[in-house]
């Protein structure tokens, strides 16, 4: 079964085409055009929406070339319904619309936290696991029960990626800066107090925000290390509580955030003290691609046969627990 996927919820217009055995899917093909912004500066939706309208073409052809198909040899197509920025989400949708009606080939809205999980699954080979995901959308803490994914933590205001960014941006880096903030932390392993903020299993990093900007008038460098440490341990601090209370064997992170390897780190230890399994998506498909989309889509063809067309909705809020998973 051969399935493509749309991806379009804010900086990355991405399509991808999955082939499906079974259990088993073989990426085929995931090509990728990501908006950047000016230094210092946020994805504007309307700006992001026109970049994918501009390269919304290119990137399907591309797409279609890598993988050696045709529109016609799809058996369905899938697009990110949300959540998301609404201009950027439409662009996907459309494109996804007019293949299908044209083609006459299934649709699926796919949620886009669940494509992170979905793929991630597949491509770790983790099977029942709790799930950190993090990203420029998300801070949330996973598990699975009775066909929905329950939330056991998540931010109570900014995503770790928007600290991650919104920092990045006030020392003049160009978003997404996770990668150099990463790269500059390495270089401390000077602490400075931070402001930590984990609330029953909750976290909030809208005070550390503000606290690193400040130490970043004197330090930049101690301030990214601080900001990682901080920020980090939080995250840990939730996980290992949700672990203990789930009694779950296996982590898996994903999400843009994952690339980070002193979160892993400190993850890891997290799971050795718990005897779980630590799993990590794989750094190109740790942000936003078609391939999570597609998947996804390919899983919900086992139980559904494609949405009607005036059903082809998007959401820009549409939470990742308000999904039911039947396949
Ligand atoms: P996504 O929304 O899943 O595409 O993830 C994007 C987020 O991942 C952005 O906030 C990036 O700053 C963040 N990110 C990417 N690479 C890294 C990294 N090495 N360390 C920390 N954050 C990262
Ligand atoms: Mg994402």
């Amino acid at each position: 079964m051969l399935g493509l996927g749309i991806e379009s919820t804010a900086h990355t217009f991405s399509c991808a085409v999955i082939e499906k055995k079974g259990n088993k899917g073989k990426i085929l093909s995931d090509v990728r055009k990501i908006f950047r912004p000016a230094d210092g500066e946020g994805i504007h939706p309307r700006e992001a929406s026109r970049h994918h309208i501009e390269n919304s073409s290119s990137v399907l052809s591309e797409c279609l070339d890598e993988a050696n198909i045709k529109i016609s040899d799809l058996d369905i197509v899938s697009y990110a319904a949300g959540p998301g920025l609404g201009p950027c989400l439409r662009v996907g949708a459309v494109v996804a619309r007019s293949l299908a009606s044209f083609y006459k080939i299934p649709i699926y809205p796919v949620n886009h936290a669940l494509g992170h999980i979905e793929l991630g699954k597949l491509l770790t080979g983790a099977r029942n696991p709790l799930v950190l995901l993090v990203s420029g959308g998300h801070t949330m803490l996973l598990a699975f029960l009775n066909k929905q994914w329950r939330v056991f933590g998540e931010t109570l205001d900014i995503t770790l990626g928007q600290l991650l960014d919104q920092f990045g941006r006030s020392i003049g880096f160009a978003s997404p800066c996770g990668k150099n903030i990463e790269e500059l932390a390495s270089k401390s392993s000077n602490y400075v107090t931070l402001p930590y903020s984990v609330k029953g299993n909750d976290v909030s990093f809208s005070g550390l925000l503000s606290a690193t900007k400040s130490v970043a008038k004197t330090n930049q460098v101690d301030a990214c290390y601080s900001l990682q440490e901080t920020a980090f341990a939080m995250i840990a601090e939730a996980v290992e509580r949700a672990l203990s209370f789930t009694r779950k064997k296996e982590l898996m992170i994903v999400g843009g955030v994952a690339a980070n390897k002193r979160l892993s780190e400190m993850l890891q230890d997290v799971c050795k003290r718990h005897g779980s399994k630590f799993y990590v998506v794989p750094l190109k498909y740790a942000g936003d691609c078609g391939s999570q989309i597609c998947w996804t889509g390919l899983l919900e063809s086992k139980v559904k046969k494609g949405t009607l067309l005036k059903d082809t909705f998007v959401t820009q809020s549409w939470r990742l627990d308000s999904v039911k998973v039947d396949y």
